[in-house]
């Protein structure tokens, strides 16, 4: 054999740089599904399901174009488990001359990948991820030429050097971003008729995954029972289609809402087959702005939806692999609490929690602000240790990598890396949540109440996280005023609110 080309998981990439030059005379492909992947975290049955369902389809498309394909199925009585063993025993079958990858989406991918290689003396050609828009080297030198990293500097500079909503050297519209008018709510009216997203109901090969998923990792958590996610190019550029039609004209003005029994509200629903490459960012993109010109869609829709993928995506990318692997040691409020049982159930008498757990838990998916402002702010505020929230993020979302996970969490929602990629903590009491949801209209808490027996406990850790990190926060230009709100109180107030705060930390599940 001549070259053994590897293809992982997340690598589904029809016009992966892997396959140029490929010779079906004397290459092959080697793909392996491990369940190494679905255990280091206790990942949800949804996420290992999409990754094996997807991964099957790209090796039957790839077996009918020619490319003669190694699988190593989960269930093959001869599967070692991990990534380090299958890819050690394709090398000794096969003897390549050269493995050839795509740069590993993950840190401990790599380093698994580079050691296995090393010690089989198996000559390696790693190349570019051609699925991003920047490459690494670039997005490197792009930071070194900064003081601080921030996402609205780097996304300017995306803009200007694709030239995506520009009009010559300007943005078009006049403005770079429409941040502001993105957050409204829905009101009194509630959310109304929401066009729901379009499904992909089970084919024969997902069918399959889905049992061996069911019997091979009974106790994980999540349910397969709505799955419905896409698995193929085709399925994924379907997907698109049905938000550009019928999405994306709200999804800037609802981008922050949240509502009761609405997972998907105004979002693209789109990550998981972006991040497996089922889908290039770029036609997302493309489709965006193009509905934009047909005047489908307004400007701060579009500028929105192109700022996470133009933005945000390629950012955070860039944010991981600059400082991977010490940032997954970073824990700069010093957070040492655990992350409550009921993340992995739902059982907790907050409604905004039970709500977004508990469709995390049936579908592998919330969107952003549930993310951010729901569980990421609930772990933020009670100061629980970075890793394990990474953890858990990292095993309940079908879209999870670690690449985009990791900064996410430790960046954007636990402000683990002190501010290294985003300018302040996103912290809020409870009233942030009444505002941007109906979820305390159904909850026996009170948003505004920060002691007693009623008392919100978003409101009472946030007060709390105040104090706790009050000569941090109290020179941050953002958060000043928060600081300011805190010193009203009498010390009177602020001994209750540490009391109950200290009662909540202690209580398991309240
Ligand atoms: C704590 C936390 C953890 C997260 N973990 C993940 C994760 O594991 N995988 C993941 O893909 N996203 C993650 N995100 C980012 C974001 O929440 C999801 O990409 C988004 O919710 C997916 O839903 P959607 O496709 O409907 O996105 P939309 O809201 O429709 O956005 C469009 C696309 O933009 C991209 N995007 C949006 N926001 C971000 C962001 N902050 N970072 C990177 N890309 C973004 C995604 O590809 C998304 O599909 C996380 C965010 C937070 C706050
Ligand atoms: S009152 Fe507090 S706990 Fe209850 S839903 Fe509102 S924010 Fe969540």
């Amino acid at each position: 054999m001549r070259h053994l080309v590897l293809i992982l998981g997340d690598q589904l990439d029809r016009r992966s740089a892997a396959l140029d030059g490929f010779d079906p005379t004397c290459d092959a492909i080697w793909m392996a599904e491990v369940a190494e992947e679905a255990t280091h975290v206790w990942s949800h049955k949804a996420r290992i399901a999409i990754f094996l369902s997807a991964m099957r389809h790209f090796r039957d498309w790839l077996r009918q174009q020619g490319y003669t394909v190694h699988y190593h199925a989960l269930d093959d009585p001869a599967n070692g488990g991990s990534f380090a063993t299958e890819l050690a025993r394709a090398i000794r079958t096969h003897q390549p001359q050269k493995l050839i990858v795509v740069e590993p989406g993950e840190y401990r991918v790599q380093q698994s990948l580079l050691q296995t290689a090393r010690e089989l003396g198996a000559p390696l050609e790693v190349r570019p991820d051609r699925h991003f828009l920047i490459p690494l080297d670039e997005f490197r030198q792009h930071a070194a030429a900064r003081k601080q990293l921030r996402l609205e500097f780097f996304y300017r500079e995306m803009r200007q050097r694709t030239g995506i909503l520009m009009d010559g050297k300007q943005p078009i519209g006049g403005a770079w971003n429409f941040d502001a008018e993105n957050r409204q709510t829905f009101g009194k009216q509630g959310a109304g008729l929401v066009p729901q997203p379009v499904r992909f109901m089970p084919d024969a090969i997902t069918q399959e995954v889905i049992r061996l998923v069911e019997a091979r990792f009974p106790n994980h958590p999540g349910s397969l029972r709505d799955f419905d996610w896409a698995v193929t190019p085709e399925d994924a550029e379907r997907a698109l289609d049905d938000f550009i039609e019928n999405r994306l004209p709200l999804f800037g003005p609802y981008q922050d809402a949240m509502w009761t029994g609405e997972p998907y509200l105004y979002h693209s629903r789109l990550s998981s087959a972006i991040n497996l490459k089922l889908l290039d960012p770029r036609v997302a993109i493309q489709k965006a702005v193009d509905a934009y010109h047909q005047k489908h869609a307004p400007l701060q829709s579009v500028e929105g939806f192109v700022r996470q993928l133009l933005g945000w995506r390629e950012y955070i990318r860039g944010v991981y692999w600059l400082y991977m692997p010490e940032y997954l040691e970073r824990n700069a409020l010093h957070a040492d609490a655990n992350l409550p049982d009921f993340y992995w159930t739902g059982e907790t008498d907050m409604n905004c929690l039970r709500e977004t757990i508990g469709q995390t838990l049936r579908y592998g998916f919330a969107h952003h602000i549930q993310r951010l402002m729901v569980t990421g702010l609930y772990a933020l505020l009670l100061g629980v240790q970075p890793k394990q929230v990474h953890a858990w993020y990292l095993a309940i979302y079908v879209d999870a990598v670690e690449w985009v996970e990791l900064p996410n969490v430790y960046g954007m929602s636990q402000f683990a890396d002190g501010g290294l990629m985003a300018s302040k903590p996103y912290i809020a009491s409870g009233k942030y949540l009444q505002r941007m949801s109906n979820y305390c209209a159904g909850c026996r808490y009170r948003p505004a109440r920060a002691v007693g027996e009623d008392a919100c406990p978003f409101t009472t850790l946030y007060w709390d996280f105040l104090m706790r990190h009050e000569r941090l926060l109290e020179n941050h230009p953002r958060l000043a005023q928060q600081v300011r709100n805190l010193r009203r109180l009498s010390e009177a107030d602020r001994a209750a609110i540490r009391a109950h705060a200290a009662k909540l930390s202690a209580t398991e599940n309240p």
